[in-house]
């Protein structure tokens, strides 16, 4: 199904932007400031069906459309059911909302204590610093304040979080999200990661981001030497796909590593987009071949208008099970569901304990053959 070149971006042709200058198509500002953000724009270069034109009509009131020219180009314009089209093309369905949808579905406005901050573990926080992304995708578990279009008015405020931080010694470990913390200045970047390096708790620096797959042009010298200053940063990011495995996106990540940065992916499970096995094991070869570790596959949270792209569990656990054994460990994400409420991530695993006797316990291998091993 997918061509044996991988990592060659075969849909990197400039197309609408054929006249542009190399020297401005990597320039992540340029990138930023030629972003598709309204339906004007967007059907200058793409015929929308009238259920996507619906959708970017309401954005506005939902979560904000906007797209980087780098990830349009990796658009089948003739394909309505494109896998990088579903993820940030709006569409009328994101207007049904579903009995169990929720505005905040991983109940995160449960565990606030200062503005930003998520403690909802013992030793670990989400530290949220800004509402902005690159480009957004239509499932966004936090679209009730990513882009502010719902009018919550966030602002970060990184003293209060950093003040929060510092007085709890407890936290070991700092996650780094937003909206997307590499869309911020070097120079805050810097700022911030050396505040939390002073933290004498703070031994874990992680940060959340979909920008090397939307805008890779970010990952630049200079970021990457702040990274090295402060390293080993943790970073994890967010491919869905194998065609987001572009040769844009493997220099990147080159970059990072040898700036010390680990590198982790985080994927969601979507309808029609990556739920299938054969996907899934190509997105996870290339990632690996890009020195990127599969971390987790959510199943995708029940924010508000997202039923279109949920998949049954049942599926879930079956691709799991059907990539187990067939292919590297390494190349298998951990499923999770982030329990709705608050609970945190549950992970999900296909069953391989048969029974349990006195003695022993007998356990199925990938192929289903039943082996026993002593309980004690
Ligand atoms: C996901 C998350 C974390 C990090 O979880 P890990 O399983 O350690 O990756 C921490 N805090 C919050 C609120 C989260 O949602």
């Amino acid at each position: 199904m997918y061509p044996d070149d991988l990592l060659a971006n075969w849909r990197s042709g400039r197309e609408s932007w054929s006249d542009v200058s190399n020297e401005d198509w990597n320039n992540w500002k340029w990138q930023m400031s030629n972003s598709i953000r309204n339906l004007k724009h967007l059907q200058s270069l793409i015929d929308l069906t009238e259920d996507e034109k619906e959708g970017c009509e309401l954005a506005h009131t939902k979560l904000s459309l906007s797209i980087t020219p780098y990830y349009f180009n990796l658009i089948d314009r003739n394909d309505v059911n494109c896998p990088m089209r579903k993820q940030v093309i709006p569409s009328v369905n994101e207007a049904i909302i579903s009995p169990e949808e929720m505005l905040d579905p991983v109940g995160e406005e449960k565990t606030n204590p200062v503005k930003g901050i998520v403690h909802r573990y013992p030793d670990r926080i989400l530290f949220l610093v800004t509402s902005v992304c690159a480009s957004y995708c239509r499932y966004c578990t936090r679209s009730r304040l990513v882009s502010n279009a719902q009018g919550y008015d966030f602002r970060p405020e990184l003293e209060s979080g950093l003040n929060y931080i510092q007085q709890h010694s407890e936290i070991r470990d700092v996650l780094i999200s937003g909206g997307d913390p590499l869309l911020l200045s070097d120079e805050k970047l810097d700022y911030l990661i050396k505040r939390l390096r002073e933290i004498k708790h703070v031994e874990f620096v992680r940060i959340g981001s979909r920008v090397p797959v939307f805008l890779p042009q970010r990952i630049t010298p200079n970021l990457c030497q702040i990274f090295k200053k402060y390293g080993p940063i943790w970073l994890s990011i967010h491919v869905n796909h194998p065609i987001e495995c572009t040769k844009e996106l493997k220099n990147a990540c080159e970059q990072l590593i040898c700036s010390n940065v680990v590198i982790g992916n985080q994927s969601v499970l979507l309808k029609g987009i990556n739920d299938e096995v054969i996907t899934l094991t190509s997105l996870s070869h290339r990632l690996l071949q890009m020195g990127v570790r599969p971390y987790y596959l959510y199943s995708c949270d029940l924010i508000t208008g997202s039923s279109h792209f949920r998949v049954g569990i049942k599926k879930a656990i079956d691709i799991i099970k059907k990539m187990r054994g067939y292919t590297s460990g390494y190349a298998i994400p951990q499923l999770v569901i982030d329990a709705p409420g608050g609970g945190g991530k549950i992970p999900i695993n296909p069953d391989y304990i048969e029974k349990f006797t006195n003695d022993r316990v007998f356990l199925k291998n990938y192929k289903g053959d039943v082996y026993s091993y002593p309980i004690d």
